[in-house]
């Protein structure tokens, strides 16, 4: 079990209290992650001692950062198993990789009346850059069902590959309903059926060890800030193959072997992606949240998220009138969205939020989803490496109170 109380000590934002004399209970990382100090000092560091523009320079400092900059990429490569870091294309997040691949693999290789199948759990990251190129290209998009618990319906999803789908994408996890979908065996149906597969990792890669290879897709994509690192730094993950097999996404420096008054031949890979000046710190922050985590080691995180989650989906659920969204607890990641009865989201967050415990209310990017879920909004409480159990404890008498208020 991680001690958890010694890993807030890692992290400075806990030393604050809230609201006047408020422990901070923080319970909204899937939004994003607090940041341990070592990944401010390594920042910290590259800005008072190395830093200099990357990939250009002939001097000291540009060694430096390059050196620094190449490092990250190849610790986020080996923490995914990824075994050449050239596939890892640093992007400003998930969001940003989702759109390279609609804009760079999409609108080279999918036309008018093709298929691309989704899930109805997906975040607005991997619905609308899709709606915006089946918009373009006149592409069909269907989706794959979730079941009663709100898992996905496996058998739903084997009917839909019937169209024969161009591309299958679909979330790891969800940051709705906290589902892990199996992802392996929903890329090998993918694959036998002939669809290029890419994964949203944006929830998983945080809080479960993950073997890009092993899963087999084709493209998969996360974004730092929600693992410890900073914001402005995500990765795609590509095929060798399909990556070279693109064309460039932003032209201009970094990304080309030539350039001519007549036109230009792009760079190899990953360059090839990564137009101008990029997030130079926050790919080396980035570097050093990897470095983090797998310090504290990836099971023991996971093991320790579904302990919170179980000891929280059973506190929660002896709540009258409070009603989680998705499966058991045994069956989802340290996610739990809920709503309670004749009580806003948003009064609820408040409340929670004027005794310190930070959550999330709306929609969570994930309209559809609470569309189809026939409800306006939900509160979402969500948990990492530095919540325990008296985190939970603050949630649940923290809603008692807003139960309290509104009568
Ligand atoms: N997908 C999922 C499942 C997410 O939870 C999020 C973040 N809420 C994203 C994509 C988008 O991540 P980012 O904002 O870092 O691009």
């Amino acid at each position: 079990m991680l001690n958890s109380r010694n890993i807030r000590n890692d992290f400075p934002i806990f030393d604050r209290l809230v609201h006047g004399d408020k422990r901070l209970v923080y319970l909204d990382s899937a939004a994003s992650s607090q940041k341990p100090q070592s990944v401010l000092d390594v920042m910290d560091d590259l800005y008072q001692k190395h830093y200099a523009n990357i990939h250009r320079g002939i001097h000291a400092l540009a060694e430096e950062s390059t050196a620094l900059y190449e490092a990250a990429r190849k610790k986020i490569s080996d923490f995914v198993h990824v075994p050449d870091p050239a596939q890892m294309i640093f992007t400003r997040n998930t969001t940003e990789s989702i759109n390279l691949v609609a804009y760079a693999w999409g609108r080279k290789f999918l036309k008018a009346g093709d298929h691309i199948l989704l899930t109805r759990m997906e975040h607005h990251s991997n619905l609308v850059p899709w709606y915006m190129l089946a918009e373009e290209k006149d592409v069909k998009i269907d989706f794959a069902e979730l079941d009663e618990q709100g898992l996905l319906d496996l058998e739903h999803f084997q009917k839909q590959l019937g169209h024969q789908p161009k591309l299958v994408a679909f979330t790891h996890m969800s940051n709705v309903l906290g589902v892990i979908n199996p992802v392996k065996k929903m890329t090998e149906m993918a694959h036998q059926s002939g669809a290029t597969v890419l994964i949203d990792g944006a929830q998983s890669v945080p809080h479960l060890p993950v073997d890009i290879q092993d899963i087999g897709a084709d493209f998969y994509a996360f974004s730092a800030h929600k693992m410890c690192g900073p914001t402005g730094a995500g990765i795609l993950y590509g095929s060798k193959k399909l990556l070279n097999e693109m064309d460039p996404f932003l032209g201009g420096g970094d990304m080309i072997r030539k350039v001519t008054y007549d036109g230009f031949q792009p760079n190899d890979l990953p360059y090839k992606f990564e137009a101008g000046t990029p997030a130079i710190a926050e790919a080396i922050g980035f570097g050093a949240a990897i470095d983090y985590l797998h310090g504290i080691g990836m099971e023991a995180i996971h093991s320790h998220e579904c302990h919170i989650t179980k000891y929280a989906y059973a506190a929660l659920s002896e709540i009258a009138g409070l009603t989680i969204l998705g499966p058991g607890a045994e069956k989802r990641g340290g996610v739990i969205s809920f709503t309670l009865k004749d009580v806003h989201p948003h009064d609820v967050a408040q409340i929670l939020d004027s005794q310190g415990i930070a959550v999330r209310a709306g929609h969570h990017c994930a309209m559809p989803l609470h569309q189809k879920l026939d409800i306006p909004a939900s509160t979402r409480a969500s948990f990492y490496l530095y919540n325990d159990e008296a985190d939970i404890d603050a949630l649940v008498l923290g809603i008692d109170k807003v139960k309290r208020i509104f009568g």
